[in-house]
């Protein structure tokens, strides 16, 4: 019998140690969530020394943009539901409210009636760091793979253009003087052609990086869109050589509006110069200017070489271009841009395509009192 009582009294003191020297915090409530009981860890959680945390109803340590969630957890618990790693913040004494996991299991009495409430709280400060390592960990690699895509890019493209800069520098230096002049134009025109290109490349992956970092900012001014458009198709139609047609067509009322004409050249430049080089050269290529009293719509339709349906929801990604694109030259920073600038005026792009037979970008603006000084005249712009 003593022997027994002895083994008891082991076992209870075994179960008081692990109780003790938990790693986690342990308490004990009353049913109505007095603390009656806690362990060491749970004293260090709460900076409460343990004999002035007995009595203290335990919803004082919960943080107080929790309180309501704690009372509707409370009375779950009430209603025989059980709390297995919820997270909550509590609130040591002096200190700053920390994450927790928290498990309740139920004590009952020899009649089955709740009499309280053991508490397993775990603190997630760790984890919750390491989350946010990881997270900023994959952010840096995603950014570092962005890089070197970019390096990747920039250099194969800059490789062709730079080639024929060299060779045709070359050719000229060495044998001018057995050339005729339409054959020293040709080669002149060559090198600024390639010039341009590299230009243009390096603007877009400038502009593309002030995107990222969120510096593409608004900046309003009076745009006549009708002028814009056909100013910027102008551009286009000498710098193609004429080679398409592009039809321009305007509905609705007084096309001048306030908008950022940086934005909008981005936007419209890039449409109109995929919409030129992935059609063939006999192929329209329009484009649509439609006023509303609330929004803008520019619609750029083609009957070029088409997107394969599995490439179009990525075609705004950085860098990504379509299986049908072959020898055609680009670097897939276009739409990416466009994407950038939309979202800047707070407007939506869509595409509609079929393989072989063209494709339609259209772009949604909302018309916006853009211009925040108002005493400020805005400069009025037909092209830039
Ligand atoms: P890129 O420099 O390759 O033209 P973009 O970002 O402007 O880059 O376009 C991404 C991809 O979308 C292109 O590589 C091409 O596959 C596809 N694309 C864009 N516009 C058109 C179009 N009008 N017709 C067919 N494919 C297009």
């Amino acid at each position: 019998m003593a022997a027994a009582r002895q083994g008891l009294e082991l076992e209870r003191q075994r179960y008081q140690e692990l109780f003790e020297f938990a790693p986690d915090g342990y308490l004990v409530t009353s049913a109505n969530l007095g603390i009656q009981e806690a362990n060491h860890a749970a004293e260090t959680l709460l900076n409460v020394r343990r004999d002035r945390l007995v009595g203290k109803p335990l919803s004082i340590f919960v943080a107080s943009e929790d309180r309501d969630a704690f009372h509707l957890q409370q009375q779950g618990l009430g209603e025989g539901q059980q709390i297995k790693d919820w997270e909550v913040r509590l609130q040591p004494r002096d200190r700053k409210p920390f994450p927790a996991a928290i498990a309740v299991s139920t004590i009952y009495d020899s009649q089955g009636q709740v009499v309280g409430w053991r508490w397993l709280i775990r603190d997630l400060t760790g984890r919750k760091r390491s989350d946010q390592t990881r997270q900023q960990l994959e952010q840096e690699r995603e950014l570092s793979k962005l890089k070197s895509r970019f390096i990747n890019t920039v250099s194969h493209e800059y490789r062709t253009p730079l080639n024929v800069i060299h060779a045709s520098a070359e050719l000229l230096e060495k044998r001018a003087h057995h050339m005729s002049e339409e054959k020293k134009s040709l080669l002149l025109q060559k090198i600024q052609v390639s010039g341009q290109y590299m230009n243009r490349l390096l603007d877009d992956v400038l502009i593309y990086s002030q995107a990222e970092s969120g510096e593409l900012k608004y900046s309003a001014a009076l745009i006549d869109l009708e002028l814009f458009c056909k100013g910027l198709i102008a551009e286009h139609q000498f710098s193609n050589g004429s080679k398409h047609a592009i039809n321009f067509t305007r509905q609705g009322k007084s096309p001048s509006t306030c908008l950022d004409a940086r934005l909008l050249r981005q936007i419209l430049d890039n449409l109109l110069t995929n919409a030129l080089k992935y059609s063939p050269p006999n192929g329209a290529v329009n484009m649509e200017l439609n006023c509303e009293s609330d929004k803008i719509t520019f619609r750029i339709r083609d009957q070029g070489i088409g997107i394969p349906p599995e490439d179009q929801h990525r075609l705004f990604e950085p860098f990504y271009r379509a299986k049908n694109v072959k020898t055609l030259p680009g670097t897939g920073l276009g739409l990416a841009i466009v994407k950038k600038a939309v979202e800047v005026l707070e407007g939506a792009i869509t595409v509609e395509s079929e393989v072989g037979v063209g494709t339609t970008f259209t772009v949604i603006l909302p018309i916006k009192n853009w211009v925040k000084d108002k005493n400020k005249k805005p400069e009025i712009i037909a092209m830039q």
